[in-house]
């Protein structure tokens, strides 16, 4: 019986698609090997950092109440190298950033505020503070204190951290494993000359960029001709192997709903159209555990499609927080004219000055236009109206990159 297709929305597209969501099993990996990788335990501080009282300035290591006219040096002590003097009124120890304080000292002098005559320093200036210049046991971080939560995802900094705190292995979330399929009798490959009424192929070159981008292991990637039998016994294949199988194409009436059908066949069809634009017909299945997404075939549409959902589906999958696309306010810097369904066009949002975070969008937004999408750090999200939107109102924007920008003066 043929029903209505519902239209979700994309907020009520993302719910459907996270309530199905299962978690993927976790695995051990060293520091370097979990770069880009989603923390699957949480990282408590199994010392004090730092592990001893630590100079922060090349100087000198002295008592800071000490009324001594000058003082000797009696020693010195590096990084790395524990001497075993101890400071005493009227003496100094030469001393270098990062090495332990030694005993009896509570403060360092920097080099530049001292004068050196033979084996004995004067100080410049007569009040040396406390703890100056020492970096305290555990000021950085204590022993126990919860460095990083579960669901982190781990770059420099916090491979640092951890390197930092003499954590060597850390559990992370397996990598999702990803399909890729290609439909359509008129692509080739980028290399292939052109025959009359083909196109190449860009979906598969970009979902598979795309899905590496976002931590995936993209562990097969094809093209099926425009046949639904052959469509259907390409994705169960892939099924099996797959946390996730994504296609593009295939999807518009004229072509018969191949996609639909052969999708159906495999598993639960949850959602067939969105109330959105690019990417109107738009599936999502699901067959045991794997998540099927059936996208658009024009680029932009499978672009926005994989971006928006895919992605967030595979930050769910590993556990990775924030899970929802990362959206700021921003004010429209020339009038945007709204389309019937919810738009998301291709933008540059940049922070001017003033602290405020202005957006224009790049040029005609045609769903096969894929420049549309080259620079764009984000999608400027244009619910439908009658009227134009106007230079200074304010929208969403979910944003697909970093935001360059002047930072406001203080
Ligand atoms: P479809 O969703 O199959 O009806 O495709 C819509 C439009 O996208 C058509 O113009 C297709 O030629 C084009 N298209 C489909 N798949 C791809 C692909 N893999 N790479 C580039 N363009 C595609
Ligand atoms: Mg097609």
């Amino acid at each position: 019986m043929q029903q209505t297709k519902r239209m979700f929305t994309p907020w009520e597209a993302l719910d459907v698609i996270l309530a199905h969501v299962r978690r993927l099993p976790s695995e051990e990996v060293s520091l370097l090997e979990a770069v880009g990788r989603v923390l699957a335990e949480p990282i408590v501080a199994p010392e004090d950092h730092p592990p001893f009282p630590a100079a922060t300035m090349d100087g000198y290591a002295v008592i800071h109440d000490d009324t001594s006219p000058w003082r000797e040096i009696i020693g010195e002590q590096f990084a790395g190298h524990v001497t075993e003097v101890t400071v005493t009124p009227g003496t100094a120890v030469r001393i270098t950033t990062g090495a332990p304080l030694p005993p009896g000292a509570d403060a360092i002098v920097p080099v530049e505020e001292v004068e050196v005559v033979d084996d004995h320093i004067v100080i410049r200036r007569d009040d040396v503070r406390p703890g100056e210049n020492v970096r305290p046991v555990g000021v950085d971080i204590r022993r126990g204190e919860l460095v990083l939560p579960e669901g982190t995802l781990l770059g420099a900094a916090e491979i640092g951290l951890l390197a930092s705190l003499g954590v060597s292995r850390v559990s992370v979330s397996r990598r999702p494993r990803v399909s890729i399929l290609s439909t359509g009798d008129e692509l080739v490959d980028p290399d292939a000359p052109l025959g009359p009424g083909q196109i190449r192929d860009s979906n598969r070159f970009m979902l598979v960029a795309a899905a590496r981008q976002a931590g995936a292991e993209v562990v097969w990637a094809g093209r099926g001709p425009d046949d639904v039998e052959r469509l259907t016994a390409l994705l169960r294949e892939r099924v099996t192997e797959s946390d996730v199988v994504v296609s593009s194409g295939g999807v518009s009436v004229g072509e018969r709903d191949l996609i639909s059908a052969a999708l159906r066949t495999l598993g639960t069809v949850h959602i067939e159209r969105l109330f959105m634009k690019p990417g109107k017909p738009f599936h999502f299945v699901t067959a045991g555990t794997t998540l099927l997404f059936g996208l658009p075939g024009n680029p932009v549409s499978a672009l926005v499609g994989f971006e928006i959902f895919v992605a967030t589906a595979l930050r769910a999958m590993t556990g990775q927080r924030p899970v929802e696309p990362e959206t700021v306010t921003v004010v429209l810097e020339h009038e945007v004219q709204p389309a019937d369904r919810i738009e998301y066009q291709r933008a540059i949002v940049r922070c001017d000055a003033d602290g405020v975070l202005r957006v224009r969008t790049t040029g005609p937004q045609g769903s096969a236009r894929l420049l549309s999408a080259v620079g764009a750090n984000a999608y400027l999200v244009v619910p439908p109206r009658a009227e134009p939107y106007r230079v200074g109102e304010q929208l969403s924007a979910i944003l697909r990159g970093p935001v360059r920008g002047s930072a406001p003066q203080p």
